[in-house]
C-alpha cells in the first residue's frame, strides 16, 4: 500500500456511534435517545405516507416541513434547512463554510463527529480547553480562526453556555461562520434563536432525535441567514437532491404539530433528570449540573470504566469516556423513572462493594 493511501485511510478514521445492542432486555442509557415513544400523531402521519405516497419521489425542496418549522419559530422559509439528522447537516456545514486555509475551533471535549468531518474534508482544527468541571474557556474562541462549531449545551459535559456567552462568541467572530449545535437545547438551555436576525454569521443546528423521540427517523434542521441556508442547499445539491424520504417528512411535520406532547415529554425528562441527579449525589457521585437528557458523572474512588463494566453485567448500558486533563467519566442518558431507579439501585451496590 502506498504511503499516500495509508495516510488517506488514517484521515478517514470514522466516527464510532454508541452501541445498539442486539441483546433484548437491556436498560439502554448509552446513546441519549428519548425513553418515550414519538407522538401518536407522528405515527398516524407516517402510516398515511406509507399507504399513499411511496410510489412518488419526495419533494426535493422539503417545502411543507420547512414551512411548518418556519412558522413554529416565527421565521421565513428561506431561513430553514432540513436534513437526514443533524449529523448530515453538520457535514454539509463543514463543507459549505470551512476550508483548508485556517483552523476551525471547537471545545476539546465535545461532539466527537467534529474532528471526523474536519479530517475528511481536510480542514485544520484547534481545540478550546475544557476544565475538570466541564467549563469551556469562552475567551479561547476570540483567537484568529476559520470558523467555530460547538454544541450548546455541550455533549458530553451536559453544561450550557448562557445566551450572552453565545452572543459574545458570535459577535467577536463576525467574518467567520459560527455553528451552534443545539441537539439538546430543549432540555433547559437557552436557544440562540433570538440572535439569528442580528448575526448573519450564526447557524443553529437542531434535531428531532432527542426531544422529539425520532432518532430512528433521521431528521435535523438548521436555522440561519438565507445566505447560510443557500450555501447548505448548494452542498446538498451535490450529494443527493432528495434529502428526506416521504415517511420522514410526514412524521417530522406531525412532530411539530403536536406541541402538547412535546412539552409534556420534555418536562417529564427534566423532572426525572433532576431527581436522578439528587439520587446519584446521595450515593457519592459527582454530577455536572445538566441542561440535557444525559448526565456527566464521576466518582472519586471507583474508575468510570469499572462502573461501566459492572453496570453492563447487570444489564444496564451506559458510556464511559476518557479525555485529556479530566478524570475518566460516565455519560448516562435519562431513561424512564423505573429505568433510573434500577440504575440507582445497581450503582449503590457497586459503590459499597
Ligand atoms: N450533535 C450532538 C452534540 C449530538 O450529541 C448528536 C447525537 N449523537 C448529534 C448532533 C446528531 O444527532 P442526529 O444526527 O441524530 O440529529
Amino acid at each position: 500500500m502506498s504511503n499516500y493511501w495509508s495516510k488517506r485511510l488514517n484521515e478517514l478514521e470514522p466516527y464510532v456511534p454508541g452501541e445498539q445492542p442486539r441483546q433484548a432486555g437491556l436498560i439502554k442509557l448509552n446513546t441519549n435517545e428519548n425513553p418515550f415513544p414519538p407522538s401518536p400523531r407522528v405515527m398516524e402521519a407516517m402510516k398515511q405516507a406509507v399507504n399513499n405516497d411511496l410510489r412518488l419521489y419526495p419533494d426535493p425542496t422539503d417545502e411543507r416541513l420547512r414551512t411548518t418549522i418556519a412558522s413554529y419559530y416565527h421565521l421565513s422559509e428561506k431561513e430553514v434547512f432540513v436534513g437526514n439528522g443533524s449529523d448530515e447537516i453538520l457535514a454539509f456545514a463543514f463543507r459549505a463554510y470551512f476550508d483548508e486555509d485556517r483552523p476551525i475551533l471547537f471545545p476539546e471535549i465535545s461532539y466527537s463527529f467534529y474532528p471526523v468531518y474536519a479530517k475528511l474534508y481536510g480542514i485544520p482544527f484547534r481545540t478550546v480547553p475544557v476544565d475538570e468541571s466541564g467549563a469551556i474557556d469562552v475567551s479561547a474562541f476570540f483567537q484568529d480562526n476559520g470558523g467555530i462549531v460547538f454544541p450548546n449545551p455541550n455533549a458530553p459535559t451536559s453544561l450550557a453556555l448562557s445566551l450572552e456567552q453565545v452572543e459574545e462568541i458570535v459577535s467577536r467572530n463576525l467574518s467567520q461562520v459560527v455553528v451552534v449545535d443545539e441537539a439538546y437545547v430543549d432540555f433547559g438551555a437557552q436557544t440562540a434563536l433570538p440572535l439569528i436576525r442580528r448575526y448573519p454569521n450564526l447557524l443553529i443546528v437542531q434535531t428531532l432525535s432527542k426531544s422529539r423521540s425520532l432518532a430512528g427517523l433521521r431528521v435535523g434542521l438548521a436555522l440561519g441567514h438565507p445566505s447560510l441556508i443557500e450555501a447548505l442547499n448548494r452542498v446538498k445539491g451535490s450529494f443527493n437532491s432528495y434529502t428526506l424520504d416521504r415517511v420522514a417528512h410526514a412524521g417530522a411535520v406531525a412532530a411539530f404539530e403536536d406541541e402538547e406532547y412535546f412539552q409534556h415529554t420534555r418536562s417529564e425528562i427534566m423532572r426525572i433528570r433532576d431527581r436522578t441527579i439528587k439520587q446519584l449525589q446521595d450515593i457519592g457521585l459527582w454530577v455536572a449540573p445538566s441542561s440535557t437528557n444525559f448526565l456527566w458523572v464521576k466518582h472519586g474512588r471507583v474508575d468510570a470504566e469499572e462502573i461501566y463494566s459492572r453496570l453492563r453485567e447487570a444489564g444496564i448500558l451506559v458510556r464511559h469516556f476518557s479525555a485529556p486533563r479530566v478524570k475518566p467519566y460516565l455519560r448516562i442518558t435519562i431513561g424512564t423513572e423505573a429505568e433510573m431507579d434500577a440504575l440507582i439501585s445497581q450503582l449503590s451496590e457497586i459503590l459499597v462493594r
